[in-house]
């Protein structure tokens, strides 16, 4: 769809209501500076008429002020010249009248609240008349006194000019009534012309503002047209794709719709199709015409209850055709809500599933059976296991498994009584690591033969290996070890069968040692010393190193078994082969040879050397007290190997040297 910009939405929408607004704007503008300007011109009209009156009544009671002391000047100087004394008192009496109009003229004047200059004015004027008619009645007294001409010079040179001044200052007076009014008018004229200039600019900007507005309105009004015929494109478009998505719906949906209280209203092909039923025999029915009779009410009351309350029901649901058969739809229930938000109508898609339906209903069969498979095959190998549990536990022999990492899976409870260790600590443990210490021979062999286990086939069984091992206790073991793998899930695994063989070694060993070892004095036996001989007479001739051996025989043996029993010949015999053990080094091989004679083969030496040891030998016996009895001396035969000496030649040379030494009186050493 077309995205349009949309410019000024609010204000479009409202622009009737911007336009009545603006207009009344201007207006109201317009009417209250109309007011503002009548209500400054009327102020001003009614503030002119107060000034203008006002200066006109000061004006003229000024005017009858000047009038009045004019008139009295006049009557003055008529009254200096009046010959009648009637006249005089008539024009006396007028004289004072005229004072009496002019003190009311001035009292009134003072009455209004005059400003200061014209307060300083009155009184400037009060002072100069204050003069004037003093002079005035000494006039009158000389003209009653009819001294005329005294009275003619009195007001001809001073009551005269002093009234004068009192003109001037009421002239002033009523100059500065003339120019406070010129200014008042001024500022009359100022003020009219402010509030004309008023008018204009509040005329002028009304006529800105509406201008204004009308342009605003027309632009929007442009926009509005714009958008309107923009608009209408669009919902053409829209109808078209309607109409389009409504065609490729009927072609794959079932479309219905039903009124408020369910009835249908509306069926599309599909929906007649599917359902054998013709459009005729649907419309006013409801959707009960196609129960299936699958489903509980309850799943129907949760579908009314949702789409009454105006919300979307999603489901699948099993319906019945025409002629009985049924079929699944997805189905979709939208309401339709009228403008108080009720669901007036309700439009209804569905999708036809009945295949997908059974596929499922055929898997779940396979489920259902493939799980009762699953807990037949389950139960029996719990049976079996428990029952390989009961061997294991039972045997005799540790039975152990190690993954290929050589950790520990299994371990049974005769492998807690041969290794020491409970089951919780064993498992997870390397094997190699808890039953062989870090240094022994062992290890290698054992590591040997579990390499070759890790590369075998499954069910390569190993050689049986015999293994010294440290239990938990720290004693020391002996166990047969047979190995065999296996392969779980791709991974390799031993199983080793172990056996306690500790008592059997211990024989072995006891019986080997017997073999070699002399029984009455621990020292190797003449077995022990013939092998060891062969081994360095090979060494000797390979590497071409010297080796040595020497015969020793007691002296005169026979009498000290006749003259002291055999038990003391036998302790003569232990108490010497422990001397004898002190004083040979250690890598000299120290044997019985039969009887009281001893052989002593020392790799690495030459017959010198040789010679030198038997000397000290021979020394250190003679020299020795044994226990019971004073002196035992020893006679020596040695000789050095020979290139291709056989065993018999070879020791044969030192028997002959014994001999010999025997020969020429004993307790010598002889070499041949
Ligand atoms: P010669 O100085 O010539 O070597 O005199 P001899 O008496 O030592 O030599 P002979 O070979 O005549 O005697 C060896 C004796 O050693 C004979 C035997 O009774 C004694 N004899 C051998 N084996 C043992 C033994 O294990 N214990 C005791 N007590 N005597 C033994
Ligand atoms: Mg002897
Ligand atoms: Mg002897």
């Amino acid at each position: 769809m077309n995205q349009e910009k949309h410019s000024s939405p609010i204000l479009e929408r409202y622009s009737t209501r911007v336009i009545a607004i603006g207009f009344g704007l201007v207006m109201v503008l317009m009417l209250t500076l109309l007011v503002f300007s009548l209500s400054r011109l009327t102020a001003i009209s009614s503030a002119l008429d107060d000034i203008a009156e006002e200066h006109n009544n000061h004006a003229a009671l000024a005017y009858t002020m000047y009038n009045a002391s004019r008139e009295r000047a006049f009557l003055l100087n008529n009254l200096t010249f009046d010959a009648d004394p009637t006249n005089r008192v008539e024009k006396i009496q007028q004289f004072y009248s005229l004072g009496t109009a002019f003190g009311k003229a001035r009292t009134r004047l003072r009455e209004y609240n005059l400003v200061p200059e014209e307060v300083s004015m009155l009184e400037e004027q009060n002072i100069f008349t204050s003069v004037a008619m003093r002079l005035q009645q000494e006039v009158i007294n000389l003209v009653a006194a009819d001294r005329m001409k005294e009275a003619s010079r009195l007001l001809q040179d001073k009551a005269l000019p002093a009234q004068a001044r009192e003109f001037e200052v009421i002239n002033a007076f009523i100059q500065f009534q003339a120019e406070e009014t010129r200014n008042s008018v001024a500022a009359a004229t100022r003020l009219h012309a402010s509030a004309q200039a008023t008018l204009i600019a509040g005329g002028g900007a009304a006529i800105i503002l509406a201008f204004l507005i009308a342009v605003f309105v027309s632009r929007s009004m442009t926009n509005l047209m714009l958008r309107l015929s923009g608009t209408k494109v669009r919902l053409e478009e829209s109808v078209k794709d309607l109409e389009f998505q409504k065609q490729a719906l009927d072609e794959h949906a079932i479309v219905s719709m039903t009124d408020a209280l369910g009835r249908i209203t509306y069926v599309n092909d599909k929906f007649c199709q599917v359902s054998q039923y013709s459009v005729e025999e649907l419309l006013g029915q409801d959707h009960r015409i196609l129960n299936s009779g699958f489903h509980p009410k309850a799943f129907f009351a949760v579908l009314w209850k949702t789409i009454t309350s105006g919300k979307v029901w999603h489901g699948e649901v099993c319906n019945r055709k025409k002629n009985g058969d049924l079929y699944w739809v997805e189905t979709t229930i939208r309401p339709v809500l009228d403008a108080s938000g009720k669901p007036c109508q309700y439009v209804t898609i569905r999708t036809e599933i009945t295949r997908i339906k059974e596929a499922e209903l055929v898997l779940q069969r396979g489920k259902e059976e493939l799980e009762s498979l699953v807990s037949e095959r389950t139960a029996e190998l719990r049976e079996r296991e428990e029952l390989l549990g009961l061997i294991t536990s039972s045997a005799h022999d540790a039975i152990v498994m190690v993954d290929d990492s050589g950790a520990l899976t299994y371990w049974n409870e005769a492998a807690d009584k041969i290794f020491g260790y409970p089951r919780e600590e064993a498992v997870g443990e390397n094997f190699l690591a808890l039953i062989v210490p870090p240094k022994s021979p062992y290890l290698e062999r054992y590591e040997a033969s579990l390499n070759q286990l890790a590369t075998a086939e499954s069910g390569h069984t190993g050689e049986a290996v015999e293994l010294e091992i440290v239990r938990k206790d720290g004693a020391e073991c002996f166990v047969e070890l047979s190995l065999s793998s296996v392969q779980i899930r791709g991974r390799w695994h031993g199983i080793g069968i172990a056996r306690d063989i500790t008592d059997r070694k211990r024989a072995e060993e006891n019986l080997k040692l017997q073999a070699t070892t002399d029984v009455l004095t621990g020292i190797a036996n003449r077995r022990l010393f013939n092998s060891f001989l062969e081994t360095e007479m090979r060494r000797a001739a390979r590497h071409h190193l010297p080796l040595a051996v020497m015969i020793m025989d007691i002296d005169h043996f026979k009498q000290i078994n006749d003259a002291y029993g055999h038990q003391v010949g036998d302790d003569v015999l232990v108490e010497l082969t422990r001397l004898v053990s002190q004083i040979i080094r250690e890598h000299d091989f120290f044997a019985r040879w039969g009887g009281e004679e001893f052989v002593i083969l020392s790799p690495n030496c030459n017959a010198e050397s040789m010679q030198l040891l038997a000397e000290k030998l021979r020394i250190a016996v003679e020299t020795h007290s044994f226990s019971d009895i004073s002196r035992v001396t020893c006679s020596f035969g040695l000789t050095e190997y020979c290139t291709g000496d056989s065993a018999e030649n070879f020791v044969g040379r030192a028997d002959a040297g014994l001999y010999r030494a025997k020969e020429h009186g004993r307790n010598r050493v002889e070499m041949a």
